[in-house]
């Protein structure tokens, strides 16, 4: 008996979305039992696996709905926002036997995707590698409150940088190994990302980070620059990492 091919849909609030998406058509749709519809044609259907694109901020739910004017006209009785989005999103969620999946950019995720993470359903942010830093998906920047922490690129390596920059200023460090975002606990940081054992000392005076030296015979602080308005010239010999 032949088994029944797996079938999966690809599913965005506007077809027009998809045309976006076109770059990422790799695989042949038709021929791996894929396809491709809106919520709305989605309704009362089922497949295997779903995936929903464009769960991205202003994307899905649309900033449109968020109309003040279209809001005051709303019946009062309506608790959340973006009601009428909210049950497309849960008709998209509610579409797959095995898995839903939803594509988001994590710079700027949709609020029911920030909803999802934050309310602890049971969902994985580390079902792929290269989750870099979707750890840092449901979190505001510590300091400003209303930018986020996305990763930069630097000439030092990766670190997160708040996008209020330059407002906001706040950096934290990123995993030097897999790139996902590092917490405090006791006198290292540690990387979130399950997957990963990094940790770093910290620098007990600046709160900078202890690197071993070139010659490995002692540890010293990244904040030691020379001529630099601000540096920490502290080192020590000898750090348990069992800690
Ligand atoms: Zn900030
Ligand atoms: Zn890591
Ligand atoms: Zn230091």
């Amino acid at each position: 008996m032949k088994d029944k091919p797996i079938s999966s849909y690809r599913i965005s609030e506007y077809a027009k979305k998809f045309a976006s998406y076109s770059k990422y058509h790799s695989i042949d749709i038709h021929e791996n039992n894929i396809e491709q519809m809106t919520v709305h044609t989605s309704k009362g259907k089922e497949a295997d696996y779903v995936v929903v694109f464009d769960m991205n901020k202003g994307g899905f739910p649309s900033e449109k709905s968020t109309n003040p004017l279209l809001e005051l006209l709303l019946p009062k009785s309506e608790p959340y926002k973006h009601a009428e989005e909210r049950r497309l999103f849960y008709v998209a969620l509610t579409r797959a036997r095995h898995h839903v999946y939803l594509i988001t950019d994590a710079s700027k995720p949709s609020p029911f995707v920030v909803e999802v993470i934050d309310n602890g359903y049971p969902i994985l942010t580390d079902e792929f590698h290269g989750e870099r830093f979707q750890y840092k998906i449901a979190s505001n920047c510590p300091i400003c409150k209303t930018g986020f922490l996305k990763p930069i690129d630097g000439k030092h390596g990766s670190f997160f940088g708040c996008s209020n920059y330059p407002v906001c200023r706040h950096t934290e460090n990123a995993c030097e190994r897999c790139g996902s975002g590092l917490e405090t606990n006791g006198k290292f940081r540690v990387c979130e990302n399950p997957r990963c054992d990094f940790k770093e000392p910290i620098c007990p005076k600046c709160n900078g980070t202890l690197h071993l030296t070139k010659n490995r015979n002692f540890w010293g602080c990244s904040n030691y620059r020379k001529d630099s308005e601000f540096y920490c010239s502290y080192t020590t010999k000898f750090i348990d990492l069992r800690q």
